[in-house]
């Protein structure tokens, strides 16, 4: 299934582009995993999620409700959802750490914060990748928290 959004969108590539500066190596819509999640960094085995808050419903402002054919929304929304919930539980099986960045997370306001801390989190996985320490569940980070 495709994504909704399409590649290479504003949130994603502010992303990329800092990943990218500090140094990471990454895969892009990587086809090997369920949901061709966004950025892939196998270094810090993680997978970055960057997510538009009115297609996956963050509950912040910008998931905002149309006007009209809420019938239609209702759907599209509630299948976006579980599409998440299954591409997630699918990446845990498999040992990846992820990353949930929402897109309100990266507003102008907010976005350095919001850079500095993904990239911490993934400077300290990879070093636990590094040491081979084993976990049985996989780390798990949202920007912001909900
Ligand atoms: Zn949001």
């Amino acid at each position: 299934m495709s994504k909704i959004r399409g590649r290479d969108t504003l949130p994603e590539i502010v992303v990329r582009r800092r990943l990218f500066a500090e140094g990471w190596r990454f895969r892009v819509c990587d086809r090997r995993f369920v949901g061709r999640p966004d950025v892939v960094i196998p270094k810090a085995r993680t997978i970055v999620d960057v997510r538009g808050c009115f297609w996956h419903r963050h509950g912040c402002k910008e998931s905002t409700m149309p006007k009209s054919n809420v019938a239609f929304w209702m759907e599209k929304w509630s299948k976006n959802v579980r599409r998440d919930i299954r591409n997630e539980a699918d990446w845990a099986k498999g040992g990846w750490n992820r990353i949930i960045v929402w897109e309100c997370a990266l507003a102008p306001s907010r976005r350095e914060k919001t850079l500095e801390r993904l990239c911490a989190k993934l400077a300290s996985w990879a070093v636990e990748r590094a040491a081979a320490i084993p976990r049985r569940i996989p780390h798990r980070l949202e920007l912001p928290r909900k």
